[in-house]
């Protein structure tokens, strides 16, 4: 089970992001004490919502949703076991792309949400376009879809276990 989304978001809707991070730091807390995982939001925060995470170092696994910060943050947070979901716009983004290249693969989840981070530009994204995201993830990472989907199935069952 999971706490989220919570985190930090600096968009039109974030409003005061000193307290946001008050809020998050909260979340943060009442996750590791009932050791639920965590589903983090960052929009155009994603550096930063890692720097509270790192500081508060909860006891519990992290999935970092829709990440839209730099590849090299995520990469230092992953090499401590965050996790980050990649949405199907992994089909139209080079960002993403860059993301899900840098990452390794027991870093990864598939992104089921985000409904602006569909396939294609404009269109609403839907749980279903997971196997698009796997199609080309398998693709990056020079995998047979079949075992990078089995590895992506036990990155879950590690996510949603509530345990590092
Ligand atoms: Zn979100």
């Amino acid at each position: 089970m999971a706490i989220g989304e919570v985190g930090l978001d600096r968009g039109r809707e974030g409003g005061d992001i000193s307290m946001q991070e008050k809020f998050f730091r909260e979340a943060i807390r009442l996750a590791s004490s009932k050791h639920l995982s965590l589903v983090v939001h960052s929009r155009n925060s994603g550096r930063e919502a890692i720097r509270v995470l790192l500081d508060e170092n909860p006891d519990v696994p992290i999935d970092m949703h829709a990440y839209d910060g730099k590849s090299s943050s995520a990469a230092e947070a992953a090499r401590l076991g965050v996790f980050f979901s990649i949405p199907p716009s992994l089909l139209r983004s080079e960002e993403k792309i860059a993301l899900a290249r840098k990452l390794p693969i027991e870093n990864l989840l598939l992104e089921s949400d985000a409904p602006a981070l569909g396939p294609r530009p404009g269109e609403r994204n839907e749980p279903a376009n997971l196997l698009l995201t796997l199609k080309k993830l398998s693709e990056i990472k020079h995998e047979t879809i079949e075992s990078l989907g089995d590895a992506l199935t036990q990155n879950a069952k590690r996510f949603l276990s509530g345990k590092l």
